[in-house]
């Protein structure tokens, strides 16, 4: 036990990976010229327990800058596809899980880090994070957070005064080692790395470490295994949906960043989708388009049966295999669900939810002078309750420079949007400002606003315009 007064030092640290023995080795960490606190979740610390109050900067930077140790650092030992092509020459190569806690609200809780040094998966690289990198990690957790998207978030941002070269950066580039704060790092890949050396024992090993803990509502069920299955693919579709419905593109889809518990995590060059294209494709390196914003969903299906042949030493592949085949019900589901939400319903029929959806997607699939995410943006600003009264008041004041075709699409959304008002009880008019608001933060992230915070760091090192912004997310 650690006499230190810094909470995180005190925290209730579990050795759950740790105890297991076999998917992990101790590292140690870099040790760095430079610790800045960039970036703290101060959010994240009720979910520990903790008040803001209580956990000052220099706790944050003795924990995740120094990296004092409380438990054993475990570089995990993974494989995976990448694009497509098995890699067995992966693991954390720039990170470790730094400890395991369970937070107040009953999850457990990895914090893992990235960019804390050289691990025996580095290979030939650096074992380090870029300042911009960590930064635009950040960016796309917090922003998923705010819209309901079950993903990692970054508990800190150390930037720690190295230079590094990188291929996608002006180099030299600022260094930087970040603490995320997930779920799990247990990945698809964890377990293709089992089936890879052949250790069925150390599936089901591990199959059982995931349920007592990720799925411990199932854990002891008389088909616990199937049914684990049958959660994970509901799941991953509906992280899939989510991601779809806010127009956000991963850009690496491999196995090994997928995790185990069906959280969204690892952010490298993602984008939001600046329009609606479903081609866009967010990493430069990915040439065929493999995850593009439309075939995201293919992919985590994909990935989801692939993960069927570790889990096939232990468990039955003909149930895997049809409860996959409930990927696409899960996955529109929840993709209506979430659109809806950001048309301002709650619940609408299955034909009004088709037709809306429907009309909203060929407008902004044909208008693409209108961005995505701004059109949502646009709604909850322009919405008042009396576009009841006639569907020309709706989007009266926009400023989209529409050809004659999008005109003809933007009166037809009208016309939709308006039977669905009438048909609404009066009183439950507010409900949609509310709802609108609730599901589309003003602030949209896209590259260039990314690129201009990055700007302002680069050049002045002026951080408030990233705090600023990402304080917006909160309105
Ligand atoms: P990613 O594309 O970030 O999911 O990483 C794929 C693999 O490359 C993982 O095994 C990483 O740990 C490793 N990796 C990526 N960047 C670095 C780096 N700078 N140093 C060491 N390993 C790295
Ligand atoms: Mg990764």
């Amino acid at each position: 036990m650690s006499h230190s007064s810094n909470p995180f030092l005190n925290l209730n640290y579990e050795p759950a990976i740790e105890s297991l023995a076999d998917y992990h080795d101790v590292v140690t960490a870099a040790e760095y010229p430079m610790h800045r606190l960039r970036w703290r979740n101060d959010d994240i610390l009720p979910t520990l327990g903790l008040d803001s109050s209580q956990v000052s900067d220099d706790d944050f930077i003795e924990a995740f800058g120094h990296f004092r140790a409380v438990r054993p650092f475990l570089a995990l030992r993974y494989h995976g596809y990448q694009f497509g092509e098995y890699n067995p020459q992966l693991g954390d190569g720039r990170g470790f899980v730094y400890g395991q806690v369970r937070g107040v609200d009953g999850e457990f809780y990895d914090f893992g880090t990235k960019g804390s040094g050289r691990t025996p998966y580095s290979r030939t690289a650096d074992g380090r994070l870029t300042l911009k990198g960590g930064v635009r990690e950040i960016i796309a957790s917090e922003a998923l957070y705010r819209m309901g998207v079950k993903t990692s978030r970054c508990l800190s941002l150390v930037e720690t005064g190295e230079e590094l070269w990188r291929g996608d950066e002006p180099s030299p580039t600022r260094s930087a080692v970040m603490v995320r704060f997930s779920r799990s790092h247990i990945r698809f890949g964890t377990f293709e790395r089992l089936r890879w050396i052949g250790r069925a024992d150390l599936t089901r090993k591990l199959l059982d470490h995931v349920l007592q803990i990720y799925y411990s509502h199932i854990w002891g069920k008389e088909n616990q295994d199937d049914i684990f299955y049958l959660e994970l693919v509901k799941r991953v579709a509906t992280l899939c949906a989510q991601w779809m419905a806010v127009g956000f593109c991963h850009a690496v889809l491999n196995t090994d960043n997928m995790s185990i518990t069906g959280e969204s995590f690892d952010y490298g060059p993602f984008a939001f989708i600046p329009t609606y294209d479903p081609r866009f494709t967010a990493a430069y390196f990915d040439h065929a388009g493999r995850y593009s914003y439309a075939n995201q969903p293919a992919a985590c299906y994909w990935n989801l049966e692939k993960l069927q042949d570790p889990l096939s030493m232990v468990m039955d592949k003909d149930n895997m295999q049809s409860s996959l085949l409930k990927f696409k019900d899960f996955y529109r589901d929840a993709y209506c669900e979430i659109m809806l939400k950001r048309l301002g319903f709650s619940s609408l029929s299955e034909p009004e939810t088709e037709e809306l959806i429907g009309a909203t997607l060929e407008l902004l699939s044909a208008a693409q002078v209108i961005g995505y995410n701004q059109f949502f943006v646009k709604l909850r600003q322009s919405f008042e309750p009396n576009w009841r009264e006639d569907a020309n008041k709706i989007f009266s004041s926009h400023d989209w420079e529409l050809n004659d075709e999008q005109i003809i699409l933007l009166d037809k959304w009208r016309v939709v949007y308006h039977q669905l008002l009438i048909r609404l009880p009066i009183a439950e008019l507010e409900n949609i400002a509310q709802q609108l608001q609730q599901a589309n933060p003003t602030i949209i992230f896209l590259r260039p606003k990314i690129e201009e915070l990055w700007e302002r760091i680069t050049t002045d090192d002026d951080w408030q315009p990233l705090y600023d912004a990402i304080a917006q997310l909160k309105t």
